[in-house]
Protein backbone atom coordinates (compact mmCIF):
# COMPACT_ATOMS: atom_id res chain seq x y z
CA UNK A 1 0.00 0.00 0.00
CA UNK A 2 1.95 3.09 -1.05
CA UNK A 3 -0.09 5.28 1.62
CA UNK A 4 1.64 3.27 4.43
CA UNK A 5 5.36 3.74 2.60
CA UNK A 6 4.82 6.77 1.66
CA UNK A 7 3.57 7.85 5.29
CA UNK A 8 6.06 6.22 7.02
CA UNK A 9 9.13 8.32 4.76
CA UNK A 10 7.92 11.12 5.37
CA UNK A 11 7.34 10.52 9.10
CA UNK A 12 11.04 9.31 9.33
CA UNK A 13 11.74 13.26 7.98
CA UNK A 14 10.03 14.56 10.85
CA UNK A 15 11.23 15.50 13.92
CA UNK A 16 9.56 14.15 16.82
CA UNK A 17 7.91 18.22 17.93
CA UNK A 18 6.44 18.46 14.87
CA UNK A 19 3.07 17.39 14.44
CA UNK A 20 1.90 15.39 10.56
CA UNK A 21 -1.64 16.35 9.78
CA UNK A 22 -2.75 13.78 7.19
CA UNK A 23 -4.90 15.82 4.77
CA UNK A 24 -7.69 13.80 3.58
CA UNK A 25 -9.72 15.76 1.82
CA UNK A 26 -10.98 14.28 -1.95
CA UNK A 27 -9.41 10.71 -0.98
CA UNK A 28 -11.77 7.83 0.06
CA UNK A 29 -12.35 6.81 3.09
CA UNK A 30 -10.12 3.21 2.57
CA UNK A 31 -6.94 5.47 2.14
CA UNK A 32 -8.09 7.34 5.37
CA UNK A 33 -8.51 4.20 7.11
CA UNK A 34 -5.11 2.69 5.56
CA UNK A 35 -3.33 5.77 7.16
CA UNK A 36 -5.45 5.04 10.23
CA UNK A 37 -4.29 1.55 10.95
CA UNK A 38 -0.71 2.52 10.06
CA UNK A 39 -1.04 4.98 13.63
CA UNK A 40 -1.90 8.19 11.49
CA UNK A 41 -4.67 9.53 13.97
CA UNK A 42 -4.44 13.44 12.50
CA UNK A 43 -6.88 14.20 9.67
CA UNK A 44 -7.64 17.90 7.92
CA UNK A 45 -10.17 18.64 5.57
CA UNK A 46 -10.94 21.55 4.24
CA UNK A 47 -14.67 21.37 2.79
CA UNK A 48 -17.48 21.37 5.90
CA UNK A 49 -19.48 18.56 3.86
CA UNK A 50 -16.75 16.68 2.96
CA UNK A 51 -15.64 16.42 6.77
CA UNK A 52 -18.70 16.02 8.15
CA UNK A 53 -19.57 12.89 6.15
CA UNK A 54 -16.13 11.65 6.84
CA UNK A 55 -16.46 12.26 10.61
CA UNK A 56 -19.87 9.92 10.51
CA UNK A 57 -18.32 6.94 9.56
CA UNK A 58 -14.78 6.92 10.65
CA UNK A 59 -13.06 6.03 13.95
CA UNK A 60 -14.26 8.06 16.70
CA UNK A 61 -10.47 8.60 17.84
CA UNK A 62 -9.49 10.49 14.69
CA UNK A 63 -8.69 14.28 15.49
CA UNK A 64 -9.79 15.97 13.07
CA UNK A 65 -8.58 19.35 11.65
CA UNK A 66 -9.78 22.08 9.31
CA UNK A 67 -7.78 23.61 7.36
CA UNK A 68 -9.69 25.43 4.54
CA UNK A 69 -11.67 28.70 4.14
CA UNK A 70 -14.69 28.42 6.72
CA UNK A 71 -18.13 30.32 6.32
CA UNK A 72 -19.49 31.09 9.67
CA UNK A 73 -23.17 29.97 9.05
CA UNK A 74 -21.24 26.39 8.56
CA UNK A 75 -19.38 26.32 11.81
CA UNK A 76 -22.14 24.53 13.67
CA UNK A 77 -22.02 21.55 11.60
CA UNK A 78 -18.23 20.97 12.67
CA UNK A 79 -18.15 22.44 15.94
CA UNK A 80 -19.52 19.27 17.38
CA UNK A 81 -16.40 17.25 17.15
CA UNK A 82 -13.48 19.56 15.30
CA UNK A 83 -10.14 19.27 17.06
CA UNK A 84 -8.60 22.37 15.63
CA UNK A 85 -9.26 25.27 13.14
CA UNK A 86 -6.50 26.21 11.52
CA UNK A 87 -8.17 29.24 9.33
CA UNK A 88 -9.50 32.36 11.37
CA UNK A 89 -9.16 34.82 9.66
CA UNK A 90 -12.21 37.65 11.14
CA UNK A 91 -13.53 38.15 14.82
CA UNK A 92 -16.76 37.33 13.27
CA UNK A 93 -16.08 34.07 12.53
CA UNK A 94 -13.96 33.70 15.67
CA UNK A 95 -17.47 34.67 17.70
CA UNK A 96 -19.66 31.88 15.79
CA UNK A 97 -16.61 29.35 16.61
CA UNK A 98 -17.19 30.35 20.28
CA UNK A 99 -21.02 30.74 20.07
CA UNK A 100 -21.00 27.15 18.91
CA UNK A 101 -18.71 25.73 21.25
CA UNK A 102 -20.99 26.73 24.23
CA UNK A 103 -23.61 25.44 22.54
CA UNK A 104 -21.38 21.83 22.12
CA UNK A 105 -20.06 22.53 25.76
CA UNK A 106 -16.56 22.72 24.41
CA UNK A 107 -13.37 25.06 24.12
CA UNK A 108 -12.14 25.30 20.46
CA UNK A 109 -8.52 25.21 19.48
CA UNK A 110 -8.09 27.73 16.50
CA UNK A 111 -5.28 29.22 14.71
CA UNK A 112 -5.28 32.46 13.51
CA UNK A 113 -4.32 32.39 9.68
CA UNK A 114 -2.15 34.86 7.30
CA UNK A 115 -1.40 35.87 4.40
CA UNK A 116 2.29 35.37 3.70
CA UNK A 117 2.13 34.24 -0.17
CA UNK A 118 2.33 36.61 -2.95
CA UNK A 119 -1.25 35.23 -4.45
CA UNK A 120 -3.87 37.21 -4.28
CA UNK A 121 -6.51 34.61 -3.93
CA UNK A 122 -5.18 33.21 -0.26
CA UNK A 123 -7.40 34.28 2.46
CA UNK A 124 -5.47 35.34 5.24
CA UNK A 125 -4.89 38.11 7.97
CA UNK A 126 -2.16 40.86 8.50
CA UNK A 127 -0.21 40.83 11.22
CA UNK A 128 -2.26 44.67 11.31
CA UNK A 129 -5.51 42.94 11.54
CA UNK A 130 -4.49 40.45 13.66
CA UNK A 131 -3.50 42.81 16.17
CA UNK A 132 -6.78 44.37 15.66
CA UNK A 133 -8.95 40.98 16.29
CA UNK A 134 -6.92 40.80 19.33
CA UNK A 135 -7.37 44.32 20.14
CA UNK A 136 -10.96 44.14 19.97
CA UNK A 137 -13.36 44.33 22.79
CA UNK A 138 -15.15 41.99 21.74
CA UNK A 139 -12.18 38.88 21.78
CA UNK A 140 -11.47 38.94 25.36
CA UNK A 141 -15.38 37.69 26.02
CA UNK A 142 -14.57 34.92 24.36
CA UNK A 143 -14.85 32.03 26.28
CA UNK A 144 -15.12 28.98 24.85
CA UNK A 145 -12.03 29.57 21.91
CA UNK A 146 -8.31 29.12 22.77
CA UNK A 147 -6.03 30.67 20.09
CA UNK A 148 -3.47 27.76 19.96
CA UNK A 149 -0.59 29.50 17.35
CA UNK A 150 -0.97 31.08 13.37
CA UNK A 151 -1.27 29.06 10.03
CA UNK A 152 -0.13 29.98 6.69
CA UNK A 153 0.06 28.89 3.21
CA UNK A 154 3.58 29.98 0.88
CA UNK A 155 3.44 30.91 -2.60
CA UNK A 156 2.90 28.03 -5.27
CA UNK A 157 6.74 28.26 -6.62
CA UNK A 158 9.60 27.26 -7.60
CA UNK A 159 11.73 30.08 -6.09
CA UNK A 160 12.64 28.52 -2.59
CA UNK A 161 14.17 31.38 -1.47
CA UNK A 162 10.80 33.51 -1.79
CA UNK A 163 8.97 30.01 -0.05
CA UNK A 164 11.76 30.47 2.67
CA UNK A 165 11.06 34.22 3.19
CA UNK A 166 7.73 33.80 3.45
CA UNK A 167 7.76 30.99 6.07
CA UNK A 168 10.43 33.09 8.33
CA UNK A 169 8.05 35.85 8.11
CA UNK A 170 5.26 33.48 9.48
CA UNK A 171 7.56 32.82 12.59
CA UNK A 172 8.36 36.40 13.29
CA UNK A 173 4.35 37.18 12.98
CA UNK A 174 4.10 34.17 15.54
CA UNK A 175 6.92 35.52 18.00
CA UNK A 176 5.22 38.94 18.03
CA UNK A 177 1.97 37.73 18.90
CA UNK A 178 3.29 35.33 21.36
CA UNK A 179 5.22 37.97 23.20
CA UNK A 180 2.53 40.82 23.17
CA UNK A 181 -0.53 38.90 23.86
CA UNK A 182 0.36 35.32 24.94
CA UNK A 183 3.30 36.01 26.89
CA UNK A 184 1.35 34.06 29.53
CA UNK A 185 -0.18 31.57 28.05
CA UNK A 186 0.74 28.08 27.72
CA UNK A 187 -1.90 27.89 24.81
CA UNK A 188 -0.24 29.99 21.84
CA UNK A 189 2.26 27.17 20.59
CA UNK A 190 1.55 26.07 17.35
CA UNK A 191 3.05 27.27 13.56
CA UNK A 192 0.98 25.28 11.11
CA UNK A 193 3.18 25.61 7.62
CA UNK A 194 4.38 23.40 5.12
CA UNK A 195 2.70 20.76 2.32
CA UNK A 196 4.15 18.25 0.46
CA UNK A 197 6.38 20.32 -1.78
CA UNK A 198 7.82 22.67 1.21
CA UNK A 199 7.38 21.00 4.50
CA UNK A 200 10.90 20.51 4.91
CA UNK A 201 11.74 24.10 4.30
CA UNK A 202 8.81 25.06 6.69
CA UNK A 203 10.43 22.95 9.14
CA UNK A 204 13.89 24.39 8.73
CA UNK A 205 11.77 28.07 9.73
CA UNK A 206 9.88 26.86 12.95
CA UNK A 207 6.32 25.39 11.75
CA UNK A 208 5.56 22.68 14.46
CA UNK A 209 2.47 20.92 12.34
CA UNK A 210 2.87 20.24 8.91
CA UNK A 211 -0.02 19.40 6.42
CA UNK A 212 0.37 16.88 4.05
CA UNK A 213 -1.94 15.37 1.37
CA UNK A 214 -0.60 14.70 -1.76
CA UNK A 215 2.64 13.12 -0.52
CA UNK A 216 0.78 11.04 1.48
CA UNK A 217 -2.25 9.70 -0.11
CA UNK A 218 -0.79 10.29 -3.88
CA UNK A 219 -2.09 13.02 -6.78
CA UNK A 220 -5.82 14.09 -6.31
CA UNK A 221 -7.72 13.59 -9.31
CA UNK A 222 -9.43 16.89 -9.00
CA UNK A 223 -8.25 20.16 -8.49
CA UNK A 224 -10.28 21.78 -5.83
CA UNK A 225 -11.72 25.47 -5.84
CA UNK A 226 -9.15 27.32 -3.08
C1 LIG B 1 -4.71 20.74 0.30
C2 LIG B 1 -4.07 21.48 1.41
C3 LIG B 1 -2.86 21.04 1.96
C4 LIG B 1 -2.12 19.81 1.47
O1 LIG B 1 -1.62 20.02 0.20
P1 LIG B 1 -0.62 18.93 -0.47
O2 LIG B 1 0.14 19.74 -1.45
O3 LIG B 1 -1.48 17.89 -1.08
O4 LIG B 1 0.24 18.40 0.61
C5 LIG B 1 -2.34 21.76 3.01
N1 LIG B 1 -2.95 22.85 3.50
C6 LIG B 1 -4.10 23.31 2.99
C7 LIG B 1 -4.72 24.53 3.59
C8 LIG B 1 -4.70 22.65 1.92
O5 LIG B 1 -5.86 23.12 1.43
Amino acid sequence: MPVIENLNKIKATIPANVKLIAVSKTYPNDAIMAAYQNGQRIFGENKVQELVEKQATLPRDIQWHFIGHLQSNKVKYIAPFVTLIHSVDKLKLLKEINKQALKNNRTIDCLLQFHIAREESKFGLTIEKAEALLNHPDFSNLRNIRIAGVMGMATFTENKQQVRSEFARLKQYFDLLKSKYFQSSADFTEISMGMSGDYEMAIENGSTMVRIGSAIFGKRTYQEAI
